[in-house]
């Protein structure tokens, strides 16, 4: 099962002829299985952090490593397999609106490659996230907790081992960020990896699973059953 491994790893962004670092020297390393709620505030480099994880963007020094393999050397078998290990769930809604929930779903399965089986894991990922049936209805007849709900569907599709979520819990009430909370502590139950950003500081208090807190891009913080501005 995947072990993810970042090793001194930086990231630079230029912009307006200024260079600055978004991830600076980071370590870390996540087991298969682990949960961890990722915080800091708006800038720290949380987004940035998993899309290197990902490797949706290669790092500028360091190295980032799936099962002892470097992401970035073997970027080209490698994206095909990277789309089936992660599912991501990012910041801005994903989803198509002229098109119906189904529609977005079948995309997504067959983006991962699962063209023969896309109908049976579109289902499937619609009942995990406790929407069945909603195949047909578009992403505006739906609630804004609903929306978030297909889109963890989405990264469901291919039956990642690692989901990566940029603040699934924005702008949802207690009771929605709640149900997701539920849904994802049982993905976790069956073995899949969790790396959420979230600002919800008080479900990740009560949650207790290891915190990770970026400030200015580096790791300041890195707490077995933290809590939400945990250092050591
Ligand atoms: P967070 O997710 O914690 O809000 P980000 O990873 O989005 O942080 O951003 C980290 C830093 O990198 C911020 O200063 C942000 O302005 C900068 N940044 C992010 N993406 C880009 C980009 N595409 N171009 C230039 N700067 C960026």
């Amino acid at each position: 099962m995947p072990e993810i491994r970042l090793e001194n790893v930086s990231k630079l962004y230029t912009e307006d002829k200024r260079t600055s670092y978004a991830v600076r020297e980071l370590n870390l390393k996540v087991e298969q299985g682990e949960f961890i709620f990722l915080i800091g505030s708006s800038g720290a480099g949380k987004s940035t952090l998993l899309k290197l994880i990902s490797g949706e963007l290669p790092p500028d020094e360091g190295t980032v490593y799936l099962n002892n393999a470097n992401i970035a050397r073997t970027i080209g078998p490698w994206r095909v397999r990277t789309v089936r290990t992660f599912g991501v769930v990012n910041q801005e809604c994903m989803l198509i609106r002229k098109r119906t929930i189904g529609d977005n779903l079948l995309l997504a399965a067959n983006a991962a490659g699962l063209r023969r089986r896309s109908r049976p894991s579109v289902k499937k990922a619609l009942g995990i996230v406790g929407l069945p049936g909603v195949e047909s209805y578009y992403p505006a007849e739906l609630s804004i907790g609903e929306c978030r709900r297909v889109e963890l569907a989405r990264a469901l599709i291919n039956s990642p081992s690692i989901l990566l979520i940029d603040e699934l819990t924005a702008n949802l009430d207690d009771d929605n960020i709640w149900d997701l909370m539920h849904l994802l502590t049982e993905l976790n139950n069956k073995g899949t990896t969790i790396i959420m950003a979230t600002h919800a500081s008080q479900f990740v208090n009560i949650m207790r699973r290891r915190v990770v807190t970026l400030v200015d891009g580096r790791l300041i913080g890195d707490v077995r059953n933290g809590k939400y501005g945990d250092i050591v």
